[in-house]
């Protein structure tokens, strides 16, 4: 980029050499700064000139003519001639900022032409409405002529001479009119383009980015002397104003989008410090501008913007943002910018000649730079996109672990309420004591058997076991002793009642009922002598003492439509209430009372 730079600077500074015969060649000026020659006085007037000898005059060596910053008056003079072709032509002085302009052009002491140019009057007041100062030279002069200027500018002293045939001006300035308007017309969209950007991703970035790019068009609308010629004619004050007031903004619009773009106040401190110190400055500047003259202001102001682009640069150099596509272009960006006011300023300051590509150099910068900047955040929103894209995947595994975690969770949880709930259950059908079936479980089992007896026709036996004097049991060794003697009994039933499907449950007390489905009447007598027999051959061992206990029984037996939960219940207890009377110690039936 910067090789492209310097070829095509020498390039130019050829053409203007060979330039210097003064002939005119089809669409080129002549050249008249080059050879020009000039004199500083403040009070000289054209008469006065005039009649000065040769060795007041210095010869200007250069091909173009810049004494940089000054507030003095000089005198130009510049010796050309015309050929009597009958063809108009005109003098262009290519710089529209400076101050005042006075152009005689003389045949010997004869006046032919006169123009009061600058831009510190009204510009209806020019012959030719142009951004640039013209001076028409009428089709009948020719010959040997003469040009002074008595020119005074408090910017940089820069008089760019150019004799035109007019007819090549205006084709030419077609050509430059139509340049200026793609440039315009560039930052424009890049305006438009970006307002559109933060109205539908409101992020800051773009509304900086479009307030800088604004504030640069302005600034150069003003500097290219078009916004004279086109926004303000007669506001002359504001006509030099507005080329600090521009360039400041841009400077603190450019500095907000560079911390905002790059971040500063996250990614580093010291570079943010630093954008703050020159924003603060910027604003003291500007309250300044009001107040100095544009001559003072402008060095100031040229000099805090170069500071300002300097520390843009110094945000590239340091390492942070090295490596990537966004970083590549914002130093691009900032290098084509820098490279632009470099060369503009240092063809104001008279070190770089006065040529097409150093007077468009910093509209090809801020070209180039305003592209750049537009590359580098729309790569900023991508690398943000891959960034969420990734802490995106990253939740999402994230998710998926405490998902899973969370189902290990609740599966143990509910191993764990199962576990819980399976000794409720157990314990709401268990007695504490003897660990069989308790009375909500008989009752329960007892409907069941009842139902499943009546639909399949079976029959379903009830024995109702007590043990006799149970309760000397209790007054003579304890109710712990008692405790043992009905844990022990509940242990022997269990035992003697093998069968699978019979129901062994603590009724109450120290009675016992067993259930014995698809049993008659028989069997079940059987087994109760068993019980009976097996109580009264056992025995309960209680601190060294030996307790013997004996059990009384009562069988009921029933089916068919006779079949019902508490009829077995009633004639049970009938049947074990007649073994108690008739001597305890015995088995006998419930049948006995259906008749
Ligand atoms: P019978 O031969 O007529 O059945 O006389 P019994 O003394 O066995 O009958 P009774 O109904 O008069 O007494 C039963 C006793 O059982 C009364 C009560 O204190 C006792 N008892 C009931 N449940 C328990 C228990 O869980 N533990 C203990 N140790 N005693 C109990
Ligand atoms: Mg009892
Ligand atoms: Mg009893």
């Amino acid at each position: 980029m910067k090789t492209l730079l310097v070829l095509l600077f020498f390039c130019t500074s050829v053409a203007y050499a060979v330039e210097s015969d003064l002939t005119l060649t089809n669409g080129k000026y002549v050249n008249l700064s080059a050879g020009s020659q000039y004199l500083q006085n403040n009070q000289f007037g054209i008469v006065d000139v005039l009649s000065l000898p040769q060795n007041h005059w210095q010869t200007n060596e250069l091909s173009n003519f810049n004494l940089g910053y000054t507030n003095q008056t000089y005198w130009v003079k510049v010796n050309f001639s015309l050929s009597s072709d009958q063809h108009a032509y005109l003098i262009e002085i290519a710089y529209p900022v400076l101050d005042s302009l006075k152009l005689y052009l003389m045949d010997n002491d004869d006046v032919l032409s006169y123009a009061k140019l600058g831009d510190k009057q009204h510009f209806d007041e020019r012959l030719i409405k142009h951004h640039n100062f013209i001076l028409p030279i009428n089709k009948d002069i020719s010959g040997p002529l003469t040009l002074f200027i008595q020119a005074e500018s408090t910017s940089a002293l820069q008089l760019p001479i150019r004799l035109w045939e007019q007819k090549e001006f205006y084709e030419t300035d077609q050509l430059n009119t139509l340049f200026l308007g793609i440039y315009f017309g560039l930052m424009s969209i890049m305006v438009i383009y970006n307002i559109f950007m933060y109205l539908s991703l409101k992020d800051e970035t773009f509304l900086y980015y479009v307030v800088y790019v604004s504030a640069i068009i302005a600034f150069y609308f003003s500097l290219s002397g078009l916004a004279f010629r086109y926004l303000w004619q007669g506001s002359l004050w504001w006509n030099d104003q507005s080329i600090l007031f521009f360039l400041v903004a841009a400077v603190l619009a450019g500095t907000f989008f560079i911390i905002k773009l790059l971040e500063l106040r996250k990614n580093s401190l010291i570079l943010y410090n630093g954008c703050l110190f020159i924003i603060g400055m910027g604003v003291c500047l500007l309250f300044a501008s009001m107040y100095f003259t544009y001559g003072t202001m402008i060095r100031v102001i040229i000099l805090y913007a170069s500071i300002a682009c300097s520390w843009g640069v110094i945000t590239r150099t340091i390492k942070l943002f090295e490596g990537t596509h966004f970083s590549t272009y914002y130093s691009l960006a900032w290098n084509a910018a820098l490279c632009g006011g470099l060369i503009l300023a240092a063809n104001k300051l008279n070190f770089l000649p006065n040529n097409w590509f150093t007077e468009h150099a910093l509209t090809i910068g801020t070209s180039i730079e305003v592209a750049c900047l537009s590359f580098a955040m729309a790569e900023r929103i991508n690398s943000e996109r891959r960034k969420r894209f990734v802490a995106q995947a990253r939740s999402m595994t994230e998710i998926r672990k405490a998902n899973q975690r969370l189902e290990t969770e609740v599966m143990n949880r509910t191993r764990e309420l199962q576990t819980a709930y399976d000794k409720l259950k157990h314990i709401s059908r268990i007695d504490e004591l003897t660990q069989v079936f308790n009375r909500r479980s008989l009752n329960d089992a007892l409907n069941t058997e009842c139902m499943r007896a009546k639909r399949f026709g079976h029959s379903v036996s009830l024995l109702m076991i007590d043990i006799d004097h149970f309760k000397k049991i209790n007054d003579t060794y304890g109710h712990q002793c008692g405790d043992k003697c009905i844990a022990h009994i509940a242990d022997m039933l269990k035992k003697t009642c093998t069968r699978a499907g019979d129901i062994v449950a603590r009724y109450g007390g120290e009675e016992f009922c067993i259930l014995l489905p698809e049993c008659n009447e028989g069997d079940a007598f059987e087994l109760a002598e068993l019980i009976r027999k097996h109580t009264e051959a056992s025995f309960v061992r209680f601190e060294n003492t030996v307790i013997k206990l004996t059990v009384s029984i009562g069988i009921a037996t029933r089916w068919g439509i006779d079949l019902e939960p508490h009829e077995l219940v009633k004639q049970s207890d009938m049947a074990l209430y007649f073994a108690k009377q008739h001597g305890r110690n015995q088995v006998s039936l419930g049948s006995v009372f259906d008749t």
